[in-house]
C-alpha cells in the first residue's frame, strides 16, 4: 500500500516537473518572440554622490513592456531564461541599447556613465570580450570607461579561472567591473585580488537593516572598509531614506542608489531629472 501511494507520488512528481518544463519552453518562446518584437526596454536609475550632489552614472534595468500583461520586472522572465542561450541574446541587446541611448544622452548634452547588469552564462562565453569589443566599435561616439558592467558575486566566483581571463580582455577593452550585490556571496579577499573589479555594491538588504541591525551595520563597515583597503570604489544600493544616506556617508561610503534619490524611469525622463535634482540639506557636506 505504501509502496502504492509511493508510486502514485512519483508519477504526480513527474507530471508536475513535465509541465513546468513545458512551461518554461513556452517563457522561452515568449520572451524570443518578444525580442524580436522590440518589447523589451530599459529604465534608469540615477547613481549620486550624496555628499556632493553629483550624479556618476545610472543603471541599466531591463522592463519586458507585455502586449497583455502589462510592463514586468526582470524578476518576472529573466530566471526563466538565466541557463538558456536566449540569456545572452538580451543581454547583448541590453548593451546595444545602452550605448545607443548614451549617444543620445551625449547628442543633448548629457555625458552619463552607463552600468549594466551581466548574466553568468554572458561572462562565461568564451567570445564575450569581442562581442563587447564590437558592440563598442558600433558606437564609436562612446568611451568604454562610460560603460560599467555589474556582476554577481556568484557569477563571478564561478569558475574563477576563467571568468578572472574573461574579465580581464574585457577590462583591457577598458569598460569597467561592478560587484553587484556584494555581501550575498562568498566574498573572498583572494578573489578580490584576482579580478578586476573597480566597484564594490553593497546589496540591498545589509543597507535596509543597518540602522537597526548591528550585524548587518557590521557588514556595511566591513564592506567599505574592504573597498578602502583593496583601493576599489564603494556604493550603497537600497538607499531608502535620508537616514540610511547619513549613515552611510559617516562610514565613508559617499556614493548611493535607492528610492530616496531616485525610482528607476524611462529614459526620457533622465535629463529633466539630472537638471532638478538637488540632495537633501543633510547630506551636504
Ligand atoms: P540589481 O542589479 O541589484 O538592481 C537593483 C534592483 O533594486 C532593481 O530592481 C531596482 O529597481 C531595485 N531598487 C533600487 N533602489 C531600491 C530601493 O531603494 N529599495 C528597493 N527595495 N529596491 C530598490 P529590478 O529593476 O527589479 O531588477 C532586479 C534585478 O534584476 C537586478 O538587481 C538585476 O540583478 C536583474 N537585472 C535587471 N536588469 C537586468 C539585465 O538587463 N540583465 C540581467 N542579466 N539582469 C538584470
Ligand atoms: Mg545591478
Ligand atoms: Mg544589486
Ligand atoms: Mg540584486
Amino acid at each position: 500500500e505504501a509502496k502504492q501511494s509511493g508510486k502514485n507520488r512519483f508519477h504526480m512528481f513527474d507530471s508536475a516537473q513535465d509541465a513546468e518544463v513545458k512551461s518554461r519552453s513556452l517563457q522561452q518562446e515568449l520572451i524570443s518572440q518578444g525580442l524580436s518584437n522590440h518589447e523589451f526596454v530599459l529604465h534608469y536609475q540615477p547613481k549620486v554622490n550624496m555628499r556632493t550632489g553629483a550624479i556618476v552614472g545610472v543603471e541599466a534595468l531591463i522592463r519586458w513592456q507585455h502586449p497583455e500583461k502589462g510592463l514586468l520586472p526582470p524578476d518576472a522572465f529573466l530566471p526563466s531564461i538565466e541557463k538558456h542561450p536566449l540569456i545572452e541574446a538580451v543581454g547583448a541587446w541590453v548593451i546595444d541599447a545602452a550605448l545607443q541611448q548614451m549617444v543620445a544622452w551625449k547628442a543633448q548634452g548629457l555625458l552619463l556613465p552607463v552600468s549594466v547588469n551581466i548574466a553568468a552564462r554572458q561572462l562565461q562565453h568564451q567570445d564575450f570580450a569581442q562581442q563587447l569589443a564590437a558592440l563598442l566599435a558600433n558606437h564609436p561616439d562612446v568611451d568604454a570607461s562610460h560603460l560599467e558592467l555589474e556582476v554577481l558575486e556568484t557569477s563571478a566566483l564561478d569558475d574563477i579561472g576563467s571568468t578572472a581571463t574573461i574579465m580581464q580582455e574585457c577590462h583591457r577593452v577598458g569598460v569597467r567591473f561592478a560587484i553587484d550585490d556584494f555581501g550575498t556571496g562568498y566574498s573572498s579577499l583572494t578573489y578580490l585580488r584576482r579580478l578586476p573589479v573597480d566597484v564594490l555594491k553593497i546589496d540591498r538588504s545589509f543597507v535596509r537593516d543597518m540602522l537597526d541591525d548591528q550585524s548587518d551595520l557590521s557588514i556595511v563597515s566591513g564592506v567599505i572598509g574592504l573597498a578602502v583597503a583593496f583601493h576599489r570604489e564603494v556604493i550603497a544600493e537600497g538607499v531608502e531614506s535620508v537616514a540610511h544616506g547619513q549613515r552611510l556617508i559617516e562610514l565613508g561610503c559617499h556614493l548611493g542608489q535607492g528610492y530616496e534619490i531616485a525610482r528607476p524611469m524611462p529614459a526620457e525622463q533622465i535629463p529633466a531629472w539630472c537638471e532638478t535634482w538637488a540632495p537633501p540639506v543633510e547630506w551636504i557636506a
